[in-house]
């Protein structure tokens, strides 16, 4: 008996150092692949294309925040610092000033509808993909909405016009040429986090083009990041921020922005 105690000591004793041994090896794992921007890019299927009918210009409701009317950019300012938005404003609209940055609106908003127009300038061929007219409408300054000429100009389809970049490509193609105003009318339901920073509700987005609709309440699932997955980052209100795209094709203009809180 005594024998079998002393046997059964040892053996645990064995397996024990044994354990401590295997825990004290150093463990090798494959190194996580680095993201890379075409990793979280595809090409087809290319929506179909769609011409859009004549719209009359959506001036703002009575219950509506005028965000720009044509005369001054006195509800923006500079996303970088919050100083002066340095946009240029002439002939009753704004142009992006590249070396100014992304302008947000100064007040910050939750569930809303946003109008917005915009107009890729005439440019030479050499401008492609993303390198052409490229802007962007961000919903609470989080996801954004994809501005881009796609009149005749493919990319790939997660981030061309109409797009939540980088996750949900546009049903279809609404665009108008360049020279031409777009219009965008967005609704936006804003999302409800977890105590532990996850997503309770996702945001949610409907986006109609030139009177077509684009996205019909599409979930959002994170961030549009250039590179990598989209992330959830808890954020409240937040402003419209609209996108200078570093690309060197001559910067896009916008008018008529007004929008109504839900
Ligand atoms: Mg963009």
């Amino acid at each position: 008996m005594t024998l079998n105690i002393t046997k059964i000591a040892a053996v645990a004793l064995m397996a024990s150092l044994a354990a401590n041994s295997f825990a004290q090896e150093k463990k090798e794992y494959p190194q996580q692949e680095r993201m890379r921007p075409g990793m979280s890019e595809y090409w087809t299927p290319q929506p179909k294309i769609v011409t859009p009918g004549n719209q009359a210009t959506a001036s703002a409701p009575s219950d509506a925040i005028v965000l720009f009317d044509g005369k001054d950019l006195s509800a923006w300012e500079s996303a970088r610092d919050h100083s002066a938005a340095g946009w240029t404003v002439h002939d009753g609209i704004m142009t992006v000033n590249k070396k100014a940055g992304d302008i947000q609106t100064k007040e910050s908003f939750h569930n809303f509808q946003l109008h917005i127009e915009w107009c890729i300038p005439q440019m030479d061929d050499q401008f492609k993909s993303q390198s052409r007219g490229n802007s962007g409408v961000y919903l609470q300054n989080m996801y954004e909405v994809q501005v881009l000429d796609s009149y005749n100009n493919e990319t790939y389809v997660n981030g061309q016009a109409g797009s939540i970049y980088k996750q949900t490509p546009p049903l279809v193609n609404a665009m108008r040429a360049p020279g031409e105003w777009n219009v965008y009318d967005i609704i936006y339901t804003a999302p409800v986090f977890t105590e532990d920073g996850q997503y309770l509700y996702k945001p949610r987005v409907t986006v109609i083009h030139n009177g077509v609709v684009v996205q019909n309440n599409t979930e959002i699932i994170g961030t549009t990041e250039y590179i990598g997955f989209p992330k959830v980052k808890v954020h409240g209100d937040g402003p419209i921020l609209l996108q200078s795209h570093g690309d060197p094709s001559p910067g896009i203009s916008y008018r008529n922005i007004w929008l109504r809180k839900l």
